[in-house]
């Protein structure tokens, strides 16, 4: 088995197979069917440890009874958004709520991922309110582009990782 299970859930269009692939094969790629749900093996190093994770990568929005599956799966959430794109962000909340509902605590693993920071002139969401859900979900932030890489991808799924483990 795996050190860590990680679910990548979101809005569609927010970024969410464009991070995974940008962590694991450090690309990035312009189109990714939108209907894959597919899961990840990958190893990497972690604060001098390697260490391994399994990535789901989330298709679809909204609370299905097959999202559920995915939450019970799981052990640490990147809740994604587009910094672009305000609803993606608003819907962040209720993700959360759901996954408690879900999990039956509030006390699971996740980040709050913003994506698509490169878009500057298209930017719908500050960084400071996206500080402050942080705060108020008890879980870490980061900024990011898939497109444009850098360490905030990497440091994202390793951050999960640490708290999934450190549980
Ligand atoms: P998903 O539905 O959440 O899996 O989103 P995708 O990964 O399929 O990405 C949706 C669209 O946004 C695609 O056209 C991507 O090329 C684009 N995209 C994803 N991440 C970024 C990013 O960081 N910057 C920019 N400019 N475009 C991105
Ligand atoms: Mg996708």
């Amino acid at each position: 088995p795996a050190d860590s299970r990680l679910v990548l859930l979101g809005n569609p269009g927010v970024g969410k197979s464009a991070l995974v692939v940008r962590f694991i094969t450090k690309r990035f790629i312009w189109e990714y069917d939108p209907t894959l749900e597919c899961t990840y093996r990958h190893t990497t190093m972690v604060d001098d440890e390697n260490v391994s994770m399994e990535i789901l990568d989330t298709a679809g929005k909204g609370e299905s009874i097959h999202q559920e599956g995915n939450i019970n799966w799981g052990e640490g959430f990147l809740l994604v958004y587009s910094t672009t794109d305000r609803e993606s962000f608003e819907d962040i909340v209720n993700l959360h709520q759901h996954i408690a509902s879900v999990k039956k605590t509030q006390n699971f693993s996740c980040v709050l991922v913003g994506n698509k920071n490169d878009l500057t002139h298209e930017r719908k969401v500050g960084q400071e309110e996206a500080e402050q859900l942080a705060v108020d979900l008890s879980c870490c932030f980061f900024e990011c582009s898939a497109c444009d890489g850098g360490e905030a991808v990497d440091e994202s799924f390793k951050e999960l990782h640490r708290d999934v483990v450190r549980r």
